[in-house]
């Protein structure tokens, strides 16, 4: 049995037209049903549904032998694993795959009138809003900024507008909810994708089907591609 691991949402959203080209279908409708495993046309092949930040964790300790998560979430548990001692990068995460899906780019933004340049040039001390501690502070630290990182889990976008913060960092697609807060997006880290994750040893036991499968989403992101 292969386990497969999403999360609902943007994600999910996106997956399941790649797995239908890949010849794969959900038995249940996901928004619908309640379970947390569903089967697919496939007796060898279960989705498991989990929380989106949930998914590296699951593929890196076997829960699920490989997973779809963003490279935001990816970065994180990366590097969370490196700060507990796990050893650079050693997650036993094999991704091998761009999925080119829940399309977005890492960002800081301000309040229109803060002036982040200037702060920056000063070598100020900027207060910063994130969910995205460990590369928040990668990306000041490479810069050479001086950051106090407050750790948030949701609404960045009040932060800066109660006082909370300067600025924050924060996922951005079309910048419409930043426009909504009146906050302006100042520079933009990287861009952002969904991969395909697998665990490293599942990938030497079930080898044949992993292989075949990641195969399959290979096949189904060029065709997509195409398409676009
Ligand atoms: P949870 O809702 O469980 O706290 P989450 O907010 O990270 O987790 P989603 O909102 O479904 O879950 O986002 C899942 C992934 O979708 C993100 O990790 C990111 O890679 C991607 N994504 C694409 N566009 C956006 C966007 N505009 N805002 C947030 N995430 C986005
Ligand atoms: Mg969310």
């Amino acid at each position: 049995m292969i386990t497969l691991a999403l999360s609902k949402g943007r994600i999910l959203d996106d997956a399941l037209p790649l797995l239908a080209a890949a010849g794969v279908t959900l038995q249940d409708d996901p928004e619908k049903s309640r379970k947390l495993i569903l089967a697919t046309n496939r007796a060898d092949l279960r989705v498991v549904l989990v929380r989106a930040s949930d998914v590296p964790t699951y593929v890196q300790h076997g829960g699920a032998d490989l997973g779809v998560a963003g490279l935001d979430v990816l970065l994180e548990h990366g590097a969370e694993a490196d700060a507990s001692g796990a050893g650079a990068g050693n997650t036993g995460l094999y991704r091998p795959l761009d999925l080119r899906i829940a399309r977005c780019r890492m960002s800081v933004a301000t309040r229109e009138d803060f002036d982040y340049a200037s702060a920056v040039r000063q070598g100020s001390r900027i207060r910063v809003a994130t969910k995205y501690t460990q590369t928040a502070r990668q990306h000041f630290a490479a810069k050479g900024v001086h950051v106090d990182i407050i750790k948030l889990y949701g609404s960045m976008e009040l932060a800066p507008l109660t006082g909370l913060a300067d600025a924050i960092v924060d996922l951005v697609s079309t910048g419409g909810t930043l426009k909504a807060n009146r906050l302006v997006e100042v520079e933009r880290i990287m861009d952002i994708s969904a991969r395909l994750v697998v665990n490293a040893a599942a990938l030497k036991v079930k080898r044949e089907p992993l292989r075949a499968l990641i195969d399959g989403f290979e096949q189904a992101v060029l065709a997509a591609e195409a398409k676009a």
